[in-house]
């Protein structure tokens, strides 16, 4: 797989989250929240559990409109834009609930997500020329690229109901891949993984930036993980900024162990 240039955009962050604000009802959700990701970094969005982390996410990926505030991508506002809109940008998110097809195999399931990607007529697809073969060829090419990179090569052509928790984790990763994210936004992408599955699971996150993505985002309650490979940390509590850092910053911060603790505990 070739190295991704990891370009500026007009002297703009990858992504920007300007002041962005979410009521529901009497509810706020999220309030003035901002923060960027610029090119080659992977920043972790954290915070305890209803801190707003999944409206942010939301918000970002055209999923709400924001009550207030803006969202920036490769320079352009994109605020108002809808989800598949935002996709074919290049900014893909994953969800909590899985979204891979248990009955498909690995590669079928990478295989589903280059569809996001492609493009064609009705018409194309019952009698299909060179121009769709030559598509569906490298759809396959890339596809089984994306699974190599996941360090599931060896799992290729199991079933996805067979795979362990930890597989299933880095299946989960491949299946947004394969829609050529620029930047990736992974919603606890290590949920239900032991302390050593989760450090090798974000060694392999690791390895994407600059081959098959330019930046990662992730929500993620496993602070091992957290701490272990992001550049820089966000943290929300009840819906605000509570504090924003590199991992040692952020680890020594009272107020974010407050957050997570409680006062006395802290
Ligand atoms: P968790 O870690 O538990 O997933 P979170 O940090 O992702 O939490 P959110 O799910 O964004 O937090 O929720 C933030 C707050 O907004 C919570 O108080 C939640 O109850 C509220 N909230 C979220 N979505 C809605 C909604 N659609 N309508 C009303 N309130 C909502």
């Amino acid at each position: 797989m070739t190295a991704l240039p990891t370009q500026r955009h007009g002297g703009e962050p990858l992504l920007r989250a300007e002041n962005l604000t979410m009521r529901f009802g009497g509810i706020t959700a999220v309030k003035q929240v901002g923060f960027s990701v610029g090119p080659g970094e992977i920043v972790g969005l954290i915070g305890p559990n209803g801190a707003g982390k999944t409206t942010c996410f939301n918000m970002l990926t055209g999923f709400y409109t924001p009550t207030e505030g803006r969202v920036f991508f490769k320079g352009a506002d994109v605020t108002s834009h809808k989800p598949h809109a935002i996709a074919r940008l290049g900014l893909i998110r994953s969800f909590q609930k899985t979204n891979v097809m248990k009955r498909l195999t690995v590669f079928e399931n990478v295989l589903t997500g280059h569809y996001l990607e492609g493009r064609q007529s009705l018409l194309a697809t019952f009698f299909p020329g060179e121009r769709v073969r030559r598509a569906e060829r490298e759809a396959r090419e890339s596809a089984a690229a994306v699974v190599e990179t996941m360090g599931l090569a060896r799992r290729m052509n199991a079933p996805a109901h067979l795979l362990s928790c930890g597989e299933l984790r880095l299946l989960e990763v491949a299946v947004a891949l394969a829609a050529k994210p620029t930047l990736l936004m992974l919603d606890e992408p290590a949920a239900g993984l032991n302390s050593h599955e989760a450090l090798l699971f974000g060694e392999t996150l690791k390895t994407l930036i600059g081959k098959v993505v330019q930046s990662l985002l992730i929500v993620e309650h496993n602070m091992e993980l957290v701490m272990g490979v992001c550049d820089r940390i966000v943290v929300l509590n009840f819906g605000q900024m509570l504090a924003e850092g590199e991992p040692r910053e952020i680890l020594n911060n009272p107020k974010v162990a407050e957050a997570y603790l409680g006062k006395a505990a802290a």
